[in-house]
């Protein structure tokens, strides 16, 4: 199979998309032309139409993941729940989203389990919605802080499941997960806002962070963030995003191969290109 594939974006001149998925399709036996295609926002309209005849298949990514959705037949599995797409079937014109799969191997593959555990969620976007959704079906004890309170009640409206921070004592969770994107390009350093006992907002710090078992950031460049670096001197586990980044993208090439995912065989292939990229 020779697939014509794209991810689509504001700015992905350095995207890790088309080395990641070339080096996935090769493994799973499939050729592919894959192409970093930069959009600015305001042409996003009068470009998306041309993607469908162009492409067998495309990627999305910020911040057009809700944008594409206006131009599709079907949203399939996690895709309506997220409302974001970021895998798009080109000729049934179909919106899938990975971002959970992704998430949920990340955890499992670095043996963080979540069920009955305790986790703050660190910001409800795009994100940070998916992780709540997911995490509540896996059972953990979900808790969730946005500084934008209106965004986090909409989530609240739309899931429940969770609690906002704002109802409770600040106090020990066993997972901190960091989903703001606080702590990379221009906000390299910094750790991400929490709300404190007094009400007050301020960057999660040494306090917080000494109080979890585990410390989880969606970010992968750098590949440790400010977060994770003083969860790690603290002596916790830590996990960043880019077994995430993989497994999503490996879930994404078999939606296109129409292959049926496979745990395992997407464990075996990061390790081997985490070898390779050594
Ligand atoms: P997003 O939709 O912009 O959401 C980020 C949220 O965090 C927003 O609600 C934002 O609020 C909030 N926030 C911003 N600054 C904050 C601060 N200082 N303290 C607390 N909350 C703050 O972005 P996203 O698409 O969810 O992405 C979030 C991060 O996840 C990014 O780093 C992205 O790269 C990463 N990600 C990684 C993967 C992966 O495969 N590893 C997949 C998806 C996303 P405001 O709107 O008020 O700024």
């Amino acid at each position: 199979m020779n697939l014509h594939l794209a991810v689509i974006g504001k700015d992905v001149s350095q995207s890790l998309s088309p080395s990641m998925h070339a080096f996935i399709l090769r493994r799973l036996g499939a050729e592919c032309k894959y192409e970093a295609i930069s959009i600015p926002p305001e042409q996003f309209a009068e470009r998306a139409e041309e993607l469908f005849e162009r492409y067998d298949a495309f990627n999305v990514t910020i911040p057009f993941k809700g944008d594409i959705i206006a131009y599709l037949s079907e949203l399939r599995d996690d895709a309506p729940v997220f409302g974001a797409v970021n895998t798009v079937l080109c000729r049934e014109r179909a919106g899938y989203n990975t971002d959970g799969f992704g998430f949920l191997l990340m955890l499992k593959n670095a043996g963080v389990q979540v069920k009955g555990r305790s986790v703050l969620v660190l910001g409800a976007g795009g994100a940070g919605r998916s992780c709540i959704k997911k995490l509540t079906e896996e059972g953990a004890e979900v808790y969730a802080y946005e500084r934008n309170e209106d965004r986090l009640q909409e989530v609240y409206n739309e899931f429940g499941g969770f609690t906002p921070l704002s109802r409770v004592p600040l106090r020990k969770f066993d997972i901190l997960l960091n989903c703001t994107g606080i702590g990379m390009h221009k906000t390299v350093g910094q750790t991400p806002s929490c709300r404190r006992e007094d009400g007050s907002e301020s960057p999660v710090d040494k306090k917080l962070l000494g109080l979890c078992e585990t410390a989880v950031d969606l970010i992968y460049v750098p590949a440790q963030s400010e977060f994770l670096r003083i969860a790690q001197a603290l002596g916790k586990k830590t996990v960043n995003g880019d077994s995430m980044l993989f497994y999503q993208a490996y879930m994404a090439d078999c939606i296109y191969l129409r292959r049926t995912p496979c745990e395992r065989e997407a464990k075996n292939l990061w390790e081997s290109y985490r070898e390779e990229r050594i």
